[in-house]
């Protein structure tokens, strides 16, 4: 940028101070707001926390697939669902280190792991640990997604030196029913509670599109800005619609409730980092576009989230490109901020070679 085009739209004003007692009155209303008001608020708030024009990209690898015996209504792994979906055991060890090389010789230097479990078993963290502590010896930072964990479990993760651990509250208390009914919405903020009382950085959002009413996406939103710390990644998803989920024929969300959600994620939570998560895949590069105006600075990287098709990762190359965005460089790693199951890189993006191309959790 110019430098006469920097001082006309970058703000100089300090940072928003961290709020956690957003009502549900004040949420609504920014939700409610014409949406110039709300990206012209929202992208002066994210000017402020961060670099406009910098992205941060996740990668994610599925190490455990399908057959999970919850029932998340969006979900193609939930063995109560029949998607068609083949389940796969966990993956050994050297399959795991293998895919962490490769996605480290892309550049990456955090690699996140995703199991489909309720909750992982003792002997099942055991296994998890023993891959962290593989990746760690890499030199790259670890997030995994396990599902529920008890306090004891969260602090052995800890121990082992994971950095990140993720898990959704997927939608609000009120909507929550509606789609799952195999663990409450209490379930989902204790293990969240857990993760941040034995000091791991936490990646928590949800997921737009699944019948939810506008009201809902605030009140979710409300659940994460006022939570005791702001989960340092907030990733955002669109629901994609699999056969055989309960959710499979849901009427398609207005492309501009999944801006307009991102933007107040961005204003309630200023310093988090606001991944536009899964549904990539099917939207258009403005739409995205308009993500990014509206404070999404994150995305996941690669062929495939979880079971499901993402962006096409020459596309993005190509979006970044147009869109003049630059992936977070190494040197931001040293900073003491969020970025849950990200990872940053320091040469540009490649094309994922298909070994590699495992499956994602969003
Ligand atoms: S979202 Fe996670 S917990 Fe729910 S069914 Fe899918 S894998 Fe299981």
């Amino acid at each position: 940028m110019s430098p006469s085009l920097s001082r006309a739209t970058v703000p100089s004003q300090p940072k928003m101070p961290l709020r956690h007692d957003w009502s549900m009155g004040e949420v609504t209303a920014f939700l409610d707001e014409p949406l110039n008001n709300l990206l012209f608020a929202a992208q002066t708030t994210h000017r402020r926390h961060f670099e406009p024009n910098r992205i941060q990209v996740s990668t994610l690898l599925s190490i455990k697939t399908g057959a999970c015996p919850e029932d998340c209504g969006y979900c193609s792994q939930s063995a109560k669902h029949e998607t068609g979906l083949e389940p796969e055991r966990l993956l050994p060890l050297s399959e795991v280190l293998d895919a962490a090389r490769a996605a480290r010789e892309e550049g990456a230097t955090r690699f996140c792991m995703g199991a489909a479990w309720r909750n992982p078993t003792d002997k099942n963290l055991e296994q998890v640990i023993a891959m962290i502590s593989g990746v760690k010896a890499l030199g790259m930072e670890t997030c995994v997604t396990l599902g529920m964990l008890e306090q004891d479990q969260a602090r052995r993760l800890r121990e082992a030196g994971l950095d990140y651990y993720n898990h959704n509250l997927d939608t609000s208390p009120e909507f929550y029913g509606q789609v799952i009914s195999t663990r409450t919405y209490q379930d989902r903020l204790r293990t969240l509670d857990y993760v941040r009382e034995v000091g791991l950085k936490t990646c928590s959002g949800g997921i737009l599109g699944m019948g939810e009413s506008r009201r809902d996406r605030a009140s979710m939103l409300c659940q994460l800005a006022n939570l005791p710390a702001h989960p340092e990644s907030v990733p955002i998803n669109l629901l994609v619609q699999v056969e055989g989920t309960p959710l499979f024929g849901t009427e398609a969300l207005d492309p501009f409730e999944l801006v307009r959600t991102i933007a107040v994620a961005r204003i309630l939570m200023p310093a988090s980092y606001v991944r536009l998560s899964a549904g990539r895949a099917n939207m258009s590069d403005e739409l995205q576009a308009l993500c990014f105006a509206a404070g999404a600075n994150s995305v996941f990287y690669g062929d495939r989230l979880l079971t499901t098709d993402n962006a096409d990762a020459l596309r993005d190359q190509q979006l970044f490109a147009r869109l003049g965005l630059q992936p977070e460089e190494a040197e931001l790693e040293g900073r003491d901020q969020p970025g849950g199951c990200h990872r940053s890189i320091d040469r540009p993006l490649r094309q994922r070679p298909t070994t590699s191309d495992q499956a994602a959790r969003a």
